[in-house]
C-alpha cells in the first residue's frame, strides 16, 4: 500500500460521532453511560488505526467496527464476578464459592439489605444491643455450647482465641496437626502471627497423651486439636482421645481448644460422612472452646463460629481484635436463616448437606437424563459413568463420594482440556472435570437449570472452536 493508500484507508474509519449517533449505540449509552461507551469505541478506533498502519489488512467499514466495538462493549460491561456452573462434582469448591446460600437464607439477606434493621438494637429497651444475639442462641442450641461468637470467617475465629487466650505462651499441638489449608491457613504461620509460641509434641503418625503431658509447662495456656481437614494419615497412626486430652488440660489449668474447620451441626451419618466428628460431641468429650467455618459442611455463609464454655468465650467478647473481625448484616441474617432450618431439621433445604447426601441412584438417574438430552443435540460420544465426586473445601478427605456423570469424547470442537477451555469461555461459564481425554461432567453439583446450559454449550461448539454463540449482542436482559 501506498502512503496515499493508507491515508485514505484512515480517512474511511467513521467518526467518533458518527458511531455514538448509530442505532446500535443507543442502547449501550444508556445502559453504560456515554462516556463508557465513548472509551471503548476510542479504544476500538485506536487499535483499528494502529493495526493498520502497521500493514496488517484491516476492514474499516462501520459495520465490521460495529461489531468490535459491540464485543468490546459487552466484554467491559460483564460483571466480574459471575454465576458458573459448577460440573466437578466438588460440593465446597474453594473456587467457586463454597457453599450456596438454602432458599430461606437468600430471603433473609435481601430483607437485610433492603431494610433497616434491628442488628444491633435493642428493641426491648430502645438502646444499643448486640449483633451476635441474633445468632448466638441458636449456635448454642444447635451445639451444646454455653456461649458463642461469631466472627468474619473461621480463620478469623482462630486468630482471635489465641490472640486474645495464648499472646507471649505456649500452645501445644499435635505434630500430625500442623496442617496447612488451601495454601493460605497454616497453623503455624498463625500462631506466629498472633503472638503465641508453637510448643510440636509427637510425630506426624502418631501422638499420645504423654507428649501433650511432656509439652505443658509453665507457660502453656492452651492445648490446640486442629482438624486435618484436607490430608489423611493412613496406617500406623494414633491420636489420644479428645476427653483423655481434656482431662490433661484441666488438671493442668489451661484452655482446651479446637479449630474443627468445617463445623459439622449434625451426626456425621445423616450425611453418609462416617468418622466424622461433630461439633456437639467434641464439646460434650470436654473441649472449651471450638471454632469452625460458616460456609463449609454446614452450608451457611462465610463467617467463623467460637463455641464453648461461658468463661472462655466471655473472655473473648471485648477484645479489641474483635472489631477488625465483624460481621456483616448481610451474612449474619443468612447465617440466622441457616441455623434456623437446621433447628427445624430441614437438611435437604440446604444445599450443601442436600448435595453431600444425595442417593447414588437419583445421581445415576439425573446422569442418564443428561446424557439423553445431550445425545440429541451434540455430535459427540455421550456416556453415563461412575464417578468420584468429593465434599471438597478441605472438609473431607477421608473418602470421595461415589457420584455419577457423562463424559463426552470424540467432539468436532476437540478433546476434553479444548471443551474443557470453550465451556469457561461462555456466557454462563461451565467448569467440568476430565478423565483419559473425555469431558465429564458431574452430575452433583448441577442447580436446576444447569443442564440445560451445559447442553445448549455443547451443542453451540463449532468445529473450528470460535466464540461462542451470544457475543457481540446488547445482552441488556
Ligand atoms: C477451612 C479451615 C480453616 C479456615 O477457615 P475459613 O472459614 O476458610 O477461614 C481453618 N482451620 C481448618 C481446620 C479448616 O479446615
Amino acid at each position: 500500500m501506498t502512503v496515499e493508500d493508507i491515508k485514505q484507508k484512515l480517512r474511511a474509519i467513521p467518526g467518533m460521532d458518527v458511531l455514538l449517533a448509530q442505532d446500535w449505540a443507543r442502547p449501550w449509552i444508556e445502559r453504560a453511560g456515554r462516556e463508557t461507551v465513548k472509551r471503548v469505541i476510542n479504544g476500538e478506533l485506536t487499535a483499528v488505526r494502529r493495526r493498520m498502519l502497521t500493514g496488517q489488512e484491516e476492514d474499516v467499514s462501520p459495520e465490521r467496527i460495529r461489531e468490535a466495538c459491540l464485543g468490546a462493549l459487552t466484554e467491559a460491561e460483564r460483571p466480574n464476578l459471575r454465576r458458573v456452573v459448577n460440573a466437578t462434582g466438588v460440593v465446597i469448591h474453594t473456587n467457586l464459592g463454597r457453599s450456596l446460600m438454602a432458599a430461606e437464607a437468600v430471603r433473609a439477606m435481601e430483607r437485610a439489605a433492603r431494610g433497616y434493621s434491628n442488628l444491633e438494637y435493642n428493641l426491648a429497651q430502645g438502646v444499643r444491643g448486640q449483633r451476635n444475639v441474633h445468632v448466638e442462641g441458636l449456635v448454642c442450641d444447635l451445639t451444646g455450647a454455653e456461649a458463642a461468637l461469631v466472627v468474619n470467617n473461621n480463620a478469623g475465629a482462630v486468630l482471635l482465641c489465641l490472640i486474645a487466650l495464648a499472646r507471649g505462651r505456649e500452645v501445644v499441638v499435635s505434630r500430625g496437626e500442623l496442617v496447612e489449608i488451601g495454601g493460605s491457613f497454616r497453623v503455624p504461620d498463625i500462631m506466629e502471627f498472633s503472638g503465641a509460641k508453637l510448643v510440636e509434641v509427637g510425630t506426624t503418625n502418631r501422638t499420645h497423651i504423654e507428649d501433650y503431658r511432656a509439652g505443658l509447662g509453665e507457660n502453656t495456656a492452651m492445648l490446640l486439636k486442629v482438624h486435618p481437614s484436607n490430608f489423611r494419615i493412613e496406617g500406623f497412626t494414633a491420636a489420644p482421645e479428645r476427653k483423655d486430652l481434656a482431662a490433661l488440660a484441666h488438671e493442668r489449668g489451661v484452655v482446651f481448644m479446637e479449630d474443627a474447620g468445617s463445623g459439622l451441626l449434625v451426626d456425621g451419618e445423616l450425611l453418609g460422612l462416617r468418622g466424622e466428628m461433630d461439633v456437639r460431641t467434641s464439646l460434650q468429650q470436654g473441649v472449651d472452646l471450638i471454632t469452625f467455618s460458616g460456609d463449609k459442611m454446614l452450608g451457611g455463609p462465610q463467617i467463623g463460629v467460637i463455641a464453648g464454655r461461658r468463661a472462655v468465650v466471655n473472655g473473648l467478647r471485648k477484645h479489641p481484635i474483635l472489631r477488625t473481625l465483624r460481621v456483616d448484616k448481610i451474612t449474619l441474617s443468612a447465617f440466622e436463616a441457616t441455623l434456623r432450618l437446621y433447628r427445624r431439621g430441614a437438611l435437604d433445604d440446604i444445599p450443601t448437606p442436600a448435595m453431600i447426601r444425595i442417593p447414588a441412584e437419583t445421581l445415576r438417574e439425573r446422569a442418564e437424563g443428561l446424557a439423553a438430552a445431550l445425545k440429541g443435540r451434540v455430535a459427540a460420544q455421550v456416556e453415563v459413568v461412575s464417578v468420584e465426586d468429593a465434599v471438597g473445601g478441605g472438609s473431607y478427605p477421608e473418602k470421595p463420594l461415589a457420584g455419577w456423570g457423562v463424559a463426552v469424547s470424540g467432539h468436532p470442537a476437540g478433546g476434553a482440556g479444548r471443551l474443557q477451555a470453550l465451556l469457561r469461555e461462555g456466557e454462563r461459564p461451565v467448569i467440568a472435570g476430565a478423565r483419559d481425554d473425555a469431558l465429564v461432567l458431574h452430575v452433583r453439583t448441577l442447580q436446576p437449570g444447569d443442564e440445560e446450559v451445559v447442553v445448549n454449550a455443547l451443542a453451540a461448539l463449532q468445529p473450528e472452536a470460535g466464540p461462542l454463540a451470544g457475543k457481540g449482542e446488547c445482552a441488556c436482559e
